[in-house]
């Protein structure tokens, strides 16, 4: 505290005054000496000289301790102030300017400091709300892109980096042309600043082979201080959409085959061919083979229907493969040898246990070693093998047939997709019997594929979960 200006201008005029005081009194006291020469009276002016420095000093103290030291407490105090810290309120105790002085500076104080913890609360709200809002963002599925009326962007979450394939992360102040290589979106900005209401597009992503659906919306504010776009990937919704179309379209040409087929049969027969004993004979056989062809359809349709409704019908548990694979070798054998092909088994383990449903897996099989008879030739063989890989059982079924072009392999496991037409429906295929497949090998947490040559043969290969 003596360190301060003020203090030290005060003890300097205080001290001035008690040297000038006892300077004055010394040279009294020489002038008393040589006039009178009484040293009882220079004693006393000594006594008057102490006293006065005690008089001096104890106003000094008073002084300093009474008007300087508030002085000093309120430069100390808006200093700290300044400094942006809080300082301590300052004691008051007389009733005069100083005080009132010290009052209005210790209001002053609290009220800044009410204010900076205002102003600091609103600050955290302010930041915890836009850390909110990041992570809402940031963990939406959907895109999100703002940009101002300038069209440059004020924000754009990682999902429509994502779904726009945007090459740089930092889109964020960039102008919308720059960052974004869709004309179509740019277009929709604009429209979107102009008119009022909200707008929708579709768009495909050349680059990433993508269907993005687009709402623009106006931000709040007039003028309109800018548009929000919000984006969502709808390429499986299409896809699937195709999907649906095509399998009723394909469904209905389908069915509309072996009924078109029977009804002529039939007009023929009534329009006389029943007289006719033998080609009446023929036609009601293929009636009866187009009905066996609608039948087999439906019941694969409705197969395909029971596994894709995701409801429980199988009960995956361990089932005994080899065993499963010997019930459908058997009830194949007569067809085989009938088309003069060898079926042969090569189990390299007696058990082997897969998780599967066992008609479910009875149903692969059977599609499986059906198809490879119908596919191949006279003369041909199938071989079906079972072993292990752990963790899994693996099975397949290998054939000497006409093989499958590469580019079909595939597509062999859409619905009603078919190499050769003719020949599927030659052998009474419909087109379903490896989708089906597929489906319940997927639903039983294994796997197929197919390995195949033209001309040389195919192998089908079907993954299980082992069982304990
Ligand atoms: P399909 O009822 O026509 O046999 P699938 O879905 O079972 O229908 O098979 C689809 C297509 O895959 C068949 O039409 C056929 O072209 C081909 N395919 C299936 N298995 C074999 C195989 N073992 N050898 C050659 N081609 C096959």
């Amino acid at each position: 505290m003596l360190s301060s200006p003020l203090v030290r201008r005060m003890l300097l005029i205080l001290g001035s005054f008690g040297v000038l005081c006892l300077v004055v009194l010394g040279l009294v006291s020489l002038s008393v000496t040589t006039t009178d020469g009484v040293s009882k009276l220079r004693a006393r002016m000594f006594v008057a000289e102490i006293s006065l420095l005690i008089v001096g000093l104890s106003l000094l103290v008073r002084l300093t301790s009474r008007w300087v030291m508030p002085l000093v407490q309120l430069s100390q105090a808006a200093r700290i102030l300044a400094e942006g810290q809080y300082p301590p309120r300052i004691a008051v105790e007389q009733d005069d300017e100083l005080s009132r002085l010290a009052h209005v500076f210790n209001d002053m104080v609290q009220k800044v400091e009410l204010r900076i913890e205002e102003l600091k609360s609103n600050q955290q709200r302010v930041t915890s709300d836009n850390e909110q809002l990041a992570t809402v963002l940031e963990a939406m599925v959907e895109g999100v892109i703002a940009v101002d009326q300038d069209e440059q962007i004020l924000l754009a979450n990682m999902a429509a980096v994502r779904l726009l394939d945007l090459k740089t992360f930092n889109v964020v102040g960039r102008r919308v042309w720059e960052a974004i290589r869709l004309p179509q979106i740019h277009e929709l900005i604009r429209t979107t600043l102009e008119n009022d209401a909200q707008h929708r597009l579709e768009i495909a992503v050349p680059w990433t082979y993508s269907t993005v659906a687009v709402v623009a919306s106006r931000l709040p504010g007039s003028p309109c201080p800018g548009v929000v776009l919000v984006l969502h990937d709808v390429t499986e919704l299409r896809r699937l959409e195709n999907l649906r179309r095509d399998f009723v379209s394909n469904v209905s040409h389908e069915l509309k085959t072996p009924l078109a087929a029977i009804t002529a049969y039939a007009d023929t027969l009534m329009n006389g061919a029943l007289e006719d004993h033998d080609v009446s004979l023929t036609f009601v056989g293929r009636i009866a083979e187009q009905s066996d062809r609608l039948n087999s359809l439906i019941l694969d349709l409705l197969e395909l229907a029971r596994i894709e409704s995701g409801e429980h019908i199988f009960h995956v548990d361990a089932v005994d493969v080899n065993e499963v694979l010997r019930a459908s070798i058997d009830s194949h054998q007569a067809i085989a040898t009938s088309k003069q092909i060898t079926l042969a088994a090569d189990f390299s383990e007696p058990k082997l246990r897969g998780q599967a449903d066992s008609e479910g897996l009875r149903t692969i099989v059977d599609n499986l070693i059906g198809n490879a008879i119908n596919y191949t030739r006279p003369g041909g063989k199938v071989v079906i093998r079972s072993r292990r890989e752990a963790p899994w059982i693996v099975f397949e079924v290998e054939d000497n047939g006409v093989g499958i072009a590469k580019e079909f392999q595939a597509r062999i496991f859409e619905r009603f997709f078919r190499v050769d037409r003719a020949r599927s429906r030659e052998v009474g295929g419909t087109g379903l019997g490896l989708s089906i497949v597929k489906h319940l090998c997927q639903l039983f947490g294994g796997n197929i594929t197919v390995k195949s040559q033209v001309g040389q043969g195919s192998t089908f290969t079907v993954q299980l979960e082992a069982s304990e």
